[in-house]
């Protein structure tokens, strides 16, 4: 049977409430939570959302963990430390990343210009059953572009899990087209009043 999607992104109440009572919003597009998930890091936070993203692969039977560098890397390293999966990252471009490589040029929503992703090819064995994790989904291009990569090397996508999902951005669009399913801790349906409206979550709770 199919995974219910609502169960797949029912809110994490650690992380929800704490994006709900301290999230600063920038320019209408871009929530800033660098206090505590990409700049700074709360470990028990962390560690607690590693450990969600682990339950909620865990159906999917995942054998490998992909993310891209490097606010993507904290939550896909919890996830695997508790999933006890291996886990490799895209690195931003670097002319010493061990060729045959796969690369992927994407545009950064949060720098306004496009990094290209690289991963090492035999890092991505043929037949690997890949969770992709990561930090946002906004627009999907990097989850995408990994995506592309990962079939690229004839493994497969089972499932993409993301810590925030921005649903105004519809990122996730493209990646259910490929039957990739998708999880998300947190949603934002969109920003009002430099609020983010959190799906699921009553305001001001
Ligand atoms: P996408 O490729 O889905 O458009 O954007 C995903 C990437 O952009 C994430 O890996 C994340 O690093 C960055 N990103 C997108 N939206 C936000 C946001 O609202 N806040 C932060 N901090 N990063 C974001």
């Amino acid at each position: 049977m199919a995974p219910q999607q609502d169960t797949l992104c029912a809110p994490f109440p650690p992380l929800v409430s704490r994006i709900a009572q301290e999230a600063v919003v920038v320019d209408d597009q871009i929530l800033k939570i660098d206090h505590f998930l990409n700049h700074r890091i709360d470990p028990s936070l962390m560690q607690a959302i590693g450990a969600e993203l682990a339950t909620r692969l865990d159906r999917f039977c995942p054998d490998l963990i992909v993310t891209a560098e490097a606010s993507g890397i904290p939550p896909a390293l919890a996830a695997a430390l508790s999933a006890q999966l291996p886990l490799v990252y895209a690195k931003k471009y670097d002319p010493d990343v061990p060729t045959p490589a796969l690369t992927r040029r994407v545009p950064s929503p949060t720098r306004g210009r496009e990094t290209q992703l690289v991963i090492t090819a035999r890092f991505l064995p043929a037949g690997a059953r890949v969770a992709i994790v990561d930090d946002f989904l906004a627009n999907g291009r990097t989850a995408l572009a990994l995506a592309e990569m990962i079939r690229e090397a004839r493994a497969t996508v089972v499932v993409a899990a993301f810590v925030v999902e921005k649903l105004f951005q519809k990122g996730r669009e493209p990646l259910l087209e490929l039957g990739i399913p998708v999880v998300a801790l947190a949603q934002i349906e969109r920003f009002v009043a430099g609020q983010p409206i959190l799906a699921g979550w009553p305001l001001g709770s």
